[in-house]
């Protein structure tokens, strides 16, 4: 047996640790917690609140005209989606490699998804695209990036232009990056971030709209739950466009609170070179793997500015059981891997046969085969090079012994 030879390694630390939050944010945070003012609304005169602050300053960003803060991205695709103009009923195609909040907040909109296969780069299939937007007539595509991996923005835009398909992004793993130099959630109608604990920025909970649109701003502030307050935004419309919908338009209440905007706020200026910190680790683990025959690395096109706070690799000519058996020694060398091959939901992990809340599930046979063979973890900044130069060697050795 080849291998034989080295020690077995085991790998100690958590996949699930973050780094703490920099002085400047606690800081903040204790400021907003000794004036009491920790509700967005709860501003003096002339006081501009901290969650509206974030909301110019994130637009300015990433170059959007407006912006609005949720409780969560999940609740933030949601009100995207109904801003939009998504009806109970209608159609709404997402590629079917995601996370259960972005099946969510289609099923939340009572609309009717279209699932679209992936490809084996893990991002959505055009051709299938193409043909499903023939097929369904569905006027909305709502693409998650998931786990960072852009599809080729180009071709989506020119696609979904042709058929007169409204663009949501879902950019939970995309925040900070960039397709050919542009911001992910700028090509779509609308962009929904994550400021959750494992996303780019941490304030536990948290999510970011932003859109060009002013009827689609209006309504997603007044959606958010802004009652009739929504003047004291700054990235958004004028007052008489939401004149045209305050009457029209339910408070959800899914508003962001001014102690995770602070918490966001301190972070934003160190999220570019946080993501050259999580390039750096995923150049690492990609060297390692680079040549280990059973292992298949997604191409990564030049004009992805993907920041890589996750490593996904499919394993190549092996059955579903020996997947199995490779994670299950990965584990006992404390790698923790996740796998989207299994029917049963698991963690923060399921798959789309298991979203049984839409009733029948249609085949997605290209789907089904790389979700079966690809394995995922997380590259918290908690992790050293070293670390990962060490999980990626525990790969390397457990593929040898399990699957080769
Ligand atoms: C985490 C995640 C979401 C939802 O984000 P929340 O802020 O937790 O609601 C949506 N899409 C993807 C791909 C995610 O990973």
């Amino acid at each position: 047996m080849k291998g034989i030879s080295e020690e077995t390694l085991i790998f100690e630390k958590e996949f699930t640790r973050q780094e703490p939050l920099p002085q400047a944010a606690i800081d903040r945070v204790t400021e907003i917690l000794q004036s009491g003012r920790l509700h967005r609304y709860n501003t003096v005169k002339g006081e501009v609140a901290e969650a509206s602050l974030l909301e110019q300053e994130y637009a300015d960003y990433v170059g959007s005209t407006y912006c609005a803060g949720f409780s969560s991205c999940g609740s933030a695709i949601y009100v995207a989606l109904k801003s939009v103009g998504v009806r109970p009923g209608d159609k709404v195609l997402s590629n079917a490699f995601t996370l259960a909040p972005v099946p969510g907040a289609i099923k939340n909109a009572e609309a009717v998804p279209v699932f679209v296969e992936i490809t084996e780069d893990y991002v959505t299939d055009l051709n299938d695209l193409e043909k499903k937007a023939k097929e369904s007539q569905a006027k909305y595509f709502l693409l998650s990036h998931m786990r960072g991996h852009i599809v080729d923005m180009d071709r989506i835009m020119e696609i979904c232009n042709r058929y007169g398909i409204v663009v949501v992004e879902d950019c939970a793993h995309t925040m900070g990056a960039t397709w050919d130099g542009k911001f992910t959630g700028t090509f779509g109608k609308v962009g929904c971030f994550s400021a959750q604990t494992y996303k780019h920025l941490n304030s536990g909970e948290g999510g970011l709209l932003i859109t060009d649109d002013a009827d689609v701003a209006a309504q997603a502030i007044l959606y958010s739950g802004s009652y009739m307050l929504y003047e004291k935004h700054i990235a958004r419309p004028k007052v008489e466009v939401f004149e045209k919908y305050k009457k029209l338009t339910p408070n959800f209440s899914l508003r962001m609170s001014n102690l995770v905007a602070a918490l966001i706020r301190v972070q934003l200026p160190s999220l570019k070179r946080q993501g050259e910190r999580w390039n750096e680790r995923y150049k690492v683990i990609e060297a390692e793997l680079t040549d280990v025959e059973r292992i298949y690395l997604p191409k990564r096109p030049a004009k992805e500015g993907y920041v890589a706070s996750s490593f996904q690799f499919t394993l190549k000519n092996t059955s579903v059981e020996k997947v199995e058996a490779f994670i299950k020694v990965c584990a006992d060398r404390g790698v923790e891997l996740k796998w989207f091959g299994s029917m049963e939901p698991k963690g923060f992990t399921s798959r789309y046969e298991s979203w049984e809340y839409f009733g029948e599930t249609e085949q997605l046979p290209k789907t089904a085969e790389v979700l079966n063979f690809m394995c995922d973890f997380r590259l918290p900044l908690t992790f050293s090079l070293e670390d990962c130069r060490k999980i990626a060697k525990i790969i390397k050795q457990v593929v040898i012994e399990v699957i080769e």
